[in-house]
Parts: C-alpha cells; structure tokens; sequence
C-alpha cells in the first residue's frame, strides 16, 4: 500500500471541513483534505442560512433568496415575524461548497476528491483498502455518520432526521410549520431558492423513524398542493450528541462533533464555526475560542427544549404552541432560534 504525510488530514470537505481547510493552509500548515464524493458541496439540506450566521459571512451573489418576513404556523396560531433587514436566506449548497473549495485551494489546501476513508487507527487513515495517509494532526470533519467520531469510541445517541424534496418552481414565503402531531417537537418547511422550493422536515426524536416522517410529511404537504409522491426524495441525520471537539492530535468539527441545533437542525454555521476555531486553536492553543464556546451554550439551550418534550413525548404539542405564542408575542425573538448568538450580547 502506498503512504502519503501530512502535517494536517482533513476528512470531508463539507464546510467545516472547508473552512478549516482554509485557515490553517493560509497559515502555510502543510493540509490535505480527503473527500469521498466526486463533486464538492452537494448535501442533502435546506440550505437556509440565519441572519447572525452565514448570511453575515457569504457573499451576496452565492445567495438565492432573502426574506424579512418569517412565516410560523402551529396548529392553533400562526404569526408573521417582520424585522427591517433579511431574518434568513437561502443558498445552494452546491454553489456554497464550490466557493469555499476554491478559497481553501487558493490558500493551498490540497483537495483529494472521489477518497472514501475506509479504516482509521490513530493518526493512520487508510483510504478504500489501497492508499494510507498519515498525519501529526487528524480532524473529522465527516458529518453526521462520522468515522473519526467511532474511531474515537463516541456514541452518537441524540441525532435528528431531516428529508428533504427540491421542487421546480418558485413560492414567496419562507415557512415553518411546528405541527407536533406529523412532526413531533420538530416541523416542516417552505424554503425558496432561486428557481426551485426546498419542502421538508426535521424531526430530532429518534424515536420518529425516517419512513414515519417521510408518510407525515407527504400526507402534510398534499394537503398544502405539494405533490412531493414522484420526487427524488432525501433524508439525512443530523448530529446535535456534544462530547467534545478536541481529543489530543485528533479534532472533530461540525456534523461530526454533534454540533447542530437539536432544535431546528441548522447545521452548516455551526460547521463553519468550529472549523475556523479548531484551525487557530491548532495554529496557537492560546487563541480564542469564545464564538465556538458561545456557540455550544446556545446548542445545549436548544437542546434542554428537546429533552424537555423527549421525556413527555404528549408535551410536544404544547410546547410548539408555547413556542408560538412566545414568537407571536414577541417575548422570543426569532434570534433565539438560531445557532449564532446575536453579536450584541457577545
Ligand atoms: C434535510 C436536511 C436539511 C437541512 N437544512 C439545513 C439548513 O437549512 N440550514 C443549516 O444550517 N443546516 C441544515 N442542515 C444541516 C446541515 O446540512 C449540516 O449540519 C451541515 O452540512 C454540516 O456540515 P459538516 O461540514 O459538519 O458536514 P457535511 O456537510 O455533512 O460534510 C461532511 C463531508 O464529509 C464527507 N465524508 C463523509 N464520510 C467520509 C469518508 N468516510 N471519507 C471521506 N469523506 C467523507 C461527505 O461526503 C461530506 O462531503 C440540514 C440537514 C438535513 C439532513
């Protein structure tokens, strides 16, 4: 078998992977970065990106559409959440990926696409039983299903399932529908992108198998005028099991470290955040890592919500009203769902 070194291994280039890819290459760290798939950026999601999140960091032209107005449902209220400037917007994580790749290569990472890791013992990744890397530094950055995470011994216990149809078409409205009866303490949404609508769901109860939701969701959406029956559908997990993001030489980041929202399954800031910790925490271990550390107290507020209706799995539905009623009240603010912690208070 042929073995290559590295200084930094990256495995998956998601934009966690990506963004950490980026920093410590610029920083002349010697990075390669392994990636099973062919093509960078395709993942399976809804591509919504929040105000204080991404939508800050992302350039105008990578994104699909923007809205000031968010429109929540539950099953006895609905309320429209307005603010001045955009609340969300929507991006194709293709046209995403593809951008944060090139960054990264520019700074001079090395991207190795169509590299599946088959085997990892320590800091020795083997690659489709043909090829071992080698490195002083290892980071998963692998999502949800992560094999940096199970080579470490971590259990990946509380993680959520996402589906996900793309329709042709255009919608004007960005929606969220906490409806606990089809989707638990999770929901469904209308996302529109250029010139297809993203319609699907999350649920973060392990309990809510893939095909359930699937048979809720369908039902949900026929009842709306959304045949979604002849559609490609795709289903994901979602990882919101913190344990850690450091383990001496090996780091985990984004999906793999369990760091998305249990609550509304927002994931890719979360991914780019602990990437771009991880790397200046490698390049110097005195550096800051207070967004990051904010970041994971509003994870584990989002999922204190969870556990609370995961231990009476009956209270689901008064707290999605509850939920409503504080948005419609204006007692939450809409911020609060986020995984970026508004920039005032940090
Ligand atoms: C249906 C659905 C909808 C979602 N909607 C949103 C949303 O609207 N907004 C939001 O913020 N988040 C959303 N998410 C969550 C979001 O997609 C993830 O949290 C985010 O992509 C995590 O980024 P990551 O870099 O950690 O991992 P990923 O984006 O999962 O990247 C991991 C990479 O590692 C590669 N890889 C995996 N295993 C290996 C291996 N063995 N060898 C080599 N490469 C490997 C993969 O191919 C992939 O490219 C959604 C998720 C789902 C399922």
């Amino acid at each position: 078998m042929s073995s290559i070194s590295t200084d930094i291994l990256i495995i998956g280039a998601g934009p966690g992977g990506l963004a950490c890819a980026k920093i410590l290459a610029e920083q002349g760290r010697k990075v390669i970065v392994l990636e099973r798939r062919q093509e960078i950026g395709p993942k399976v999601c809804a591509g919504g990106i929040t105000r204080e999140g991404l939508l800050r960091l992302v350039p105008e032209s990578l994104i699909d559409q923007s809205f000031c107005e968010q429109h929540v449902f539950s099953s006895c209220q609905k309320t429209v959440v307005r603010e001045q400037k955009p609340i969300l917007a929507t991006i194709s994580r293709k046209a995403l990926g593809q951008w944060m790749a090139e960054r990264a290569q520019q700074a001079g990472a090395e991207i190795l696409t169509g590299m599946k890791v088959s085997a990892i013992e320590g800091l020795r990744v083997v690659v489709d039983n043909h090829k071992v890397f080698t490195c002083t530094q290892l980071i998963g950055a692998d999502g949800a299903n992560s094999l940096v995470r199970r080579s470490l011994g971590l259990p990946a216990v509380h993680r959520g399932t996402g589906i996900n149809f793309q329709l042709p078409g255009t919608y004007e409205r960005m929606e969220w529908h906490l409806n606990a009866q089809n989707f638990g303490c999770g929901y469904a949404w209308i996302f529109p992108h250029k010139e297809t609508v993203s319609v699907g769901a999350y649920s973060p109860q392990s309990d809510m198998s893939a095909g359930r939701l699937k048979r809720n969701l369908l039902r949900w959406a026929a009842d709306r005028g959304f045949q979604l029956k002849e559609l490609p559908c795709q289903a994901a997990l979602i990882n919101y099991d913190y344990r850690g993001h450091c383990f001496g030489p090996v780091w985990l980041i984004g999906d793999a470290a369990g760091l998305s929202s249990g609550l509304t399954g927002e994931g890719i800031y979360p991914a780019v955040i602990s990437g771009e910790t991880v790397a200046r925490q490698i390049l110097d271990p005195r550096s800051s890592n207070q967004d990051l550390l904010a970041m994971i107290r509003r994870q584990k507020q989002h999922r204190q919500v969870i556990n609370l209706s995961g231990q009476h799995p009956s209270c689901a539905f008064v707290l999605m009203e509850l939920l409503l009623l504080l948005l419609r009240s204006k007692l939450l603010p809409f911020q609060a769902l986020e995984m970026a912690p508004a920039l005032q208070n940090q």
